[in-house]
C-alpha cells in the first residue's frame, strides 16, 4: 500500500512538471475512498492514460469546493474511475432495496460536486462503471440498484468471475456514436463487474450501447465529443496491453488536448 502511495504521488510530481512544459495533456483520475485512510486509483486506469499519451493524476477526495476547483485548473481532463454504489435516498430519492451493496457517502458527494464543475466548465469527462452511473446521477438520472432483484428477465451476468483483460458478455454498439469510432466496432464483447445499473437516462444523454438484456452500457452527452461513459472496464484490457478499447482513452486525451491549447 505504502509502495503505491508513492507511485501515486510520484505520478503527481512528474504530472505537474510535464503539465508546466505545455505538452501531454493532465488526465485527472478520481480516487477511491480507501475508506478514509488514503487516496489512490487502481494503477490499470493510471498506465491507461499513460498509454494513451496522457499524464495521470490522483484526485483526492475533498468537500470543499474552492480546492476541487483549484484541483480541475490543474488538469485538462477527467475519469471517474469505478467503486461502490451510489447511495439511492440521498441522490435519486428512492429507499434502498435489500440488494444494494456498500455505499460511500463522502465519495458519492466529492464525485458528483466535481462531474458537475468538471462538465460545467467544459472539461472532457469519462465515467467508468460507478463513474458512468455517477454522471447519470448526477445529471437527473436514476439506476437500478440490484439488477438480479430489480431487472425482470435480465438473464445475462453482469458480475463475470473472468480476469479484468477478458470480454465476456457482449454489447451492440449504436453506430456513428462517439464509443462507435473510438473502437470501430458495432459489436464486441466487455467484462462486467457491476450489479447496479442507468435506469432514467439523465436529460441532455443518449444511450449508444447495450447489453443483450437491455442493460445500459455506454452513453454520451448529447451535442459535444467530450462528455462519455461506459459500464464495463476498458482500463482492464488497456493496461494489459489490449488495445481492443485504447481508442477510449486515446480520444480522451485527444479532447483533453484541445481543452488544454484553449485554455491556453
Ligand atoms: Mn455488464
Amino acid at each position: 500500500m505504502k509502495k503505491l502511495l508513492s507511485i501515486v504521488v510520484l505520478l503527481f510530481i512528474a504530472a505537474s512538471v510535464f503539465a508546466q512544459a505545455g505538452k501531454k495533456p493532465v488526465i485527472g483520475i478520481s480516487s477511491t475512498s480507501g475508506e478514509g485512510t488514503s487516496a489512490s486509483a487502481p494503477l490499470t486506469y493510471i498506465e491507461s492514460v499513460i498509454r494513451a499519451g496522457g499524464v495521470p493524476v490522483v484526485l483526492p477526495i475533498t468537500l470543499d469546493p474552492a480546492i476541487m476547483s483549484r484541483m480541475l485548473d490543474c488538469v485538462d481532463a477527467v475519469i471517474m474511475t469505478g467503486g461502490e454504489d451510489i447511495d439511492p435516498l440521498k441522490w435519486f430519492g428512492e429507499e434502498p432495496v435489500p440488494g444494494m451493496g456498500e455505499i460511500a457517502p463522502v465519495r458519492d458527494s466529492f464525485d458528483i460536486a466535481l462531474i458537475r464543475m468538471a462538465v460545467g466548465r467544459g472539461l472532457p469527462l469519462l465515467g467508468i462503471c460507478r463513474g458512468h452511473q455517477l454522471l447519470n446521477v448526477a445529471f437527473g438520472g436514476s439506476l437500478f440498484q440490484d439488477i438480479p432483484s430489480q431487472v425482470k428477465g435480465s438473464n445475462v451476468k453482469h458480475s463475470q468471475k473472468a480476469p479484468r483483460y477478458y470480454g465476456t458478455h457482449s454489447i451492440t454498439i449504436q453506430k456513428g456514436s462517439l464509443l462507435n469510432k473510438q473502437i470501430g466496432l458495432e459489436k464486441v464483447a466487455v467484462n462486467s463487474y457491476h450489479h447496479q445499473a442507468v435506469k432514467d437516462v439523465a436529460p441532455g444523454f443518449k444511450v449508444t450501447a447495450r447489453s443483450a438484456d437491455g442493460i445500459v452500457e455506454a452513453m454520451e452527452k448529447i451535442g459535444t465529443t467530450k462528455v462519455f461513459s461506459v459500464q464495463f472496464h476498458p482500463e482492464g484490457f488497456t493496461a494489459s496491453n489490449i488495445d481492443t478499447f485504447l481508442g477510449i482513452f486515446q480520444h480522451l486525451v485527444k479532447e483533453a488536448g484541445c481543452f488544454s491549447q484553449l485554455k491556453g
